[in-house]
């Protein structure tokens, strides 16, 4: 009789809950290279750190658990190992060259044979989030009336995105639910002490309290919490600013989801089932089940169907520029500009940032600056807790950056200071004024727009989207002296 060989499963930091256990033995690696080959913020490091070693604590006897330099000291030699698909071109190339067994990918809504079914049949057309979004509503059935989408709408978008409430110093929420750090914490910060005093690793920012779920438990706490007090006001507010609410109505969510300790299925089910009872708006509901199912699941897919060259083949706006000094210190204090300066200084304390502020101020800045779009993605990745290879290129070298031409947007993500004033308190807080562009007060973001179209207008041209921009380009009468000023600017 034939023996079966029970294989033990290797989960990566991104596969820590229950649904990436299918029952049998298990095996977690904690390398301390992966956390030394660039800067990492410490808060980060922590995070993957604590997630590893509690799943590892909670799985006992079921699960070996090694901590060791580098994977090839424990994986070299075994041939009884399997993996659900890792996460990184990378991680798939480590295992596919160690003979591994891998199962399909998990922890997303959909799959990637449905992804690529899907793409295959847009046959040549572009690959639209909202075409994608349509078709995943279709297929799960979420926020769905028969094949018609609930509310008689695929966007509520006209119902999102207001200001932040005028004079108001925060969304007026609860606090999120923090978590209670244990003696687990307490470890990890021991030992990204001693890891850096040993020069093993370069971590940057502020390391605690942690405020992000590490176990499936803590979670589903965060679920449960953000769905009672920060839910409903999540829609109206997720594109607002408020200098001194850094959570506003957002979830905190996308950590733990990414690490794997939650299925995004479960999330956007339980989140529509509020709409269902009715306990919270429509509009709420669908633009968070967009951020999660949509442009979560779209910017996965696209990391595997654009390939691995999509990270490093593409600077369609020629940007070669190094990233400032400030973002490999996060020490903001010296900044000027009020919105600059608090979103890095807010990275700084908590490695994370919400999307407006990641989109609207880091990507627009850099963007407008011209920073490598690689050193920017990798930075992006290594800054936040939420960071992962698979994340960051079709948010930053495709949406935030532009440097794929087109392919994940159809124009520039830029804008001058006068949007971000619109949508956040900074202005009234900052020595520079978003609707001046030339002279001692000049907004930064404001000159900093027309600048950067001027420097990228050949290569713009022949975007319809961008004509209109570009015809206000050529109105400028001062455009000269605001692209010297720019090129001149030491205060920013
Ligand atoms: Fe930022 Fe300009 Fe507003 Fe200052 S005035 S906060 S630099 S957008």
């Amino acid at each position: 009789m034939a023996l079966t060989l029970e294989r033990t499963r290797w989960i990566f930091a991104g596969q820590l809950g229950p649904a990436f256990d299918d029952g049998g033995p298990m095996m977690i690696v904690e390398a301390r290279s992966v956390f030394g080959r660039r800067p990492m913020h410490r808060a980060k490091a922590h995070l993957l750190l604590s997630a590893m070693r509690h799943r590892a604590a909670e799985l006992g006897d079921r699960v070996e658990f090694h901590q060791v330099e580098r994977y090839s000291d424990v994986v070299s030699g075994r041939r009884d190992l399997e993996v659900i698909a890792p996460t990184s071109w990378a991680a798939r190339r480590f295992v596919a060259r160690h003979d591994i067994a891998v199962l399909p990918s998990r922890g997303f809504v959909t799959s990637e044979a449905d992804f690529h079914a899907w793409a295959d049949s847009r046959a040549g057309k572009r690959l639209v989030l909202e075409d994608f979004y349509r078709h995943a509503r279709e297929r799960t059935g979420i926020l769905m009336r028969g094949d018609a989408p609930e509310g008689g709408r695929w966007n509520f978008d006209h119902d999102n995105r207001k200001p932040p409430p005028k004079n108001a110093l925060s969304l007026g929420l609860p606090d999120p639910w923090w978590p209670t750090e244990d003696e687990i914490d307490e470890q990890v910060r021991q030992d990204l002490d001693r890891w850096q005093s040993e020069g093993a690793v370069r971590l940057l920012g502020a390391d605690g309290p942690r405020r992000f779920a590490v176990t499936a438990a803590e979670a589903d706490a965060a679920l449960t919490d953000f769905i009672g007090s920060r839910l409903n006001d999540f829609g109206p507010f997720e594109d607002a600013i408020l200098t001194d609410d850094w959570t506003m109505a957002h979830s905190l969510l996308s950590a733990p989801m990414n690490l794997g300790l939650i299925d995004p299925s479960d999330v956007v089910r339980t989140v529509a089932a509020e709409h269902a009872a009715g306990r919270a708006p429509l509009a709420s509901v669908e633009g968070f089940v967009r951020q999660v199912m949509g442009w979560r699941d779209y910017v996965w897919h696209l990391y595997w169907y654009l390939g691995e060259g999509y990270r490093t083949g593409n600077n369609a706006l020629d940007a070669h520029n190094p990233l400032p000094e400030v973002f490999s210190n996060l020490d903001a204090d010296a900044i000027e500009s009020t919105c600059l300066r608090e979103t890095i200084d807010g990275m700084r304390r908590h490695g994370w940032a919400h999307h407006i502020q990641r989109l609207m101020v880091l990507g627009n800045w850099s963007i407008q600056h011209g920073y490598d779009p690689v050193a920017l993605n990798d930075w992006f990745v290594d800054m936040f807790v939420d960071g992962t290879p698979w994340v960051m290129p079709a948010n930053v070298i495709g949406m935030s950056q532009h440097a794929d031409g087109g392919v994940v947007a159809t124009k520039p993500y830029v804008s001058g200071g006068a949007y971000i004033s619109k949508m956040s308190d900074y202005c009234g807080r900052c020595v520079f004024d978003p609707k001046v562009r030339l002279g001692e007060n000049a907004c930064p973001f404001t000159a900093g727009y027309w600048t950067f179209l001027d420097r990228v207008e050949p290569r713009i041209r022949g975007n319809a989207r961008m004509a209109q921009p570009l015809a206000g380009l050529r109105r400028l009468v001062d455009r000269d002296a605001v692209v010297d000023q720019e090129r001149r600017r030491e205060r920013w």
